[in-house]
């Protein structure tokens, strides 16, 4: 009743008409505090985390040896785009005041998009837990020992699954295949098929939906409940996800100082970060705000069909909302971003850490999709270019949010960081079908 009701009143909240009439909104969260107090998710969890990963990095090198360079460690680059912004600022017709740099994520090894970090965590996480349950592996072992054939033998008895619109799909079903793990992928029916292929030609079972996210996320849980030695990864729920993605903050920080980009109250960082169900974007923003506080504003990027994170949040209601609810269709062209009802498990720790967020329209997608590749050389999936639309949304509507907090003055010591999300994986054929799209 609580929430027909609240559903019904949503016509009073100003931004809704222009949500549902599919404009592109700039939505600012007024539950934004300048270091929030965090009760269900800790700095603590991310520094557990992150010292996870670093004994699992010398697994993580023998496994996949493209991670050689960098040690066993997932990681990837931040550039600078001067020619992008150029072409942006020529586009628009009004200047980006500060730097714009780029977190490539787009090129994380292994799955080739963001959720490399949060998904592989996770199933390593699991695979340390039963290697040490069954007397395989101690903390002082070197974690290489995760490939030999006795913990082979053990994780095949056991099963992960997941639901997923892709790239946590991929993520997953690549790590666990390669620990020996019988895996099943739950797709929704956004999901690429070149996605669903790679997975099959790994020895991984993919179930499709003709319903969306959400559905494939249900079913799959629903499954496996049913087996007591088959482990979820809820897209939805994790923690484990959650501090997965938000270890790539603390490496941030290191490549910021590495490169000489301050952060303080005169250098303020702005952070936009495409966003599906909230898990990656979310793990991502907790860190950031845990590491630099008042000085750094976040704004999640959505598609115009489907702003489930704003809607979330701006109702309160959080999972308690589609963006069906509000008559919107949750189809787009951005796949990883599908997503009609958002996670309260993020939602709830967003509350006070968001500065904002955004809708973006599937065109401007595409031609920056083409706009990056031939100004920067750069290949990012359509998901991926919604953080690219922040910048611009923040220059042409923000101006209230950036006066009221004194940033205006600041702006040419500004850094924008547009997280890129994911591209590495897609296929040539796929890449040429977008890159020749008319828009
Ligand atoms: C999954 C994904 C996102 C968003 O992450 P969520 O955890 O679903 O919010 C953004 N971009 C790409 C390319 C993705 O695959």
């Amino acid at each position: 009743m609580e929430r027909e009701e609240s559903i019904s009143k949503l016509d009073e909240i100003h931004l809704i008409n222009e949500i549902k009439n599919l404009k592109s909104v700039l939505w600012i969260n007024p539950n934004r505090k300048p270091i929030p107090n965090q009760e269900q998710f800790s700095f603590q969890q991310m520094h557990e985390a992150n010292e996870r990963l670093n004994r699992l990095s010398s697994y993580i090198k023998v496994a996949f040896p493209e991670t050689e360079k960098l040690k066993g460690i997932i990681e990837s680059p931040l550039k600078e785009i001067p020619q992008m912004k150029k072409l942006i600022e020529g586009r628009r017709g009004f200047k980006i005041p500060g730097r714009l740099i780029l977190k490539c994520d787009h090129s994380l090894p292994i799955s080739g998009s963001i959720k490399a970090r949060g998904g592989i965590y996770e199933v390593l996480k699991f695979a340390e837990t039963i290697a040490m349950e069954h007397g395989l592996l101690t903390i002082e072992d070197n974690y290489a020992k995760l490939a030999d054939e006795s913990c082979k033998k053990l994780f095949s008895e056991y099963q992960i699954a997941v639901g997923s619109t892709g790239n946590l799909g991929l993520s997953i079903g690549i790590i666990s295949a390669k620990l020996g793990f019988q895996v099943t992928v739950h797709m929704s029916h956004d999901a690429k098929a070149w996605k669903k292929q790679l997975l099959r030609d790994k020895g991984v079972t993919v179930i499709e939906y003709e319903s969306d996210y959400s559905k494939a996320v249900e079913q799959g849980r629903k499954q496996a409940q049913q087996n007591p030695k088959c482990h979820f990864v809820d897209d939805e729920n994790s923690v484990d996800l959650f501090a997965g993605y938000s270890v790539a903050t603390l490496r941030l920080e290191k490549q910021l100082q590495d490169q000489d980009i301050l952060v303080d109250a005169n250098h303020p960082l702005f952070v936009y970060i495409p966003c599906g169900v909230g898990g990656a974007p979310g793990g991502i923003a907790f860190g950031l705000k845990m590491i630099f506080g008042e000085n750094v504003h976040i704004f999640f990027g959505e598609p115009l069909q489907s702003p489930c994170m704003l809607l979330g949040l701006m109702t309160g209601l959080h999972d308690g909302i589609s963006v069906n609810d509000i008559g919107l269709n949750n189809k787009t062209e951005a796949d990883g971003l599908a997503v009609g009802r958002a996670s309260k498990f993020v939602g709830k720790i967003m509350e006070p850490v968001l500065s904002g967020c955004y809708t973006v329209d599937d065109s401007f997608l595409f031609r920056s999709l083409k706009g990056m590749y031939e100004q920067e050389n750069i290949f990012m999936e359509p998901s991926a270019h919604a953080g690219v639309f922040g910048p611009i949304q923040l220059i042409s509507e923000g101006k209230q949010y950036l006066e009221e907090n004194g940033l205006t003055s600041k702006m040419e010591n500004a850094t924008h960081l547009i997280w890129s999300t994911g591209g590495d994986m897609v296929p040539f054929e796929e890449r040429k079908i977008y890159l020749e799209k008319n828009v």
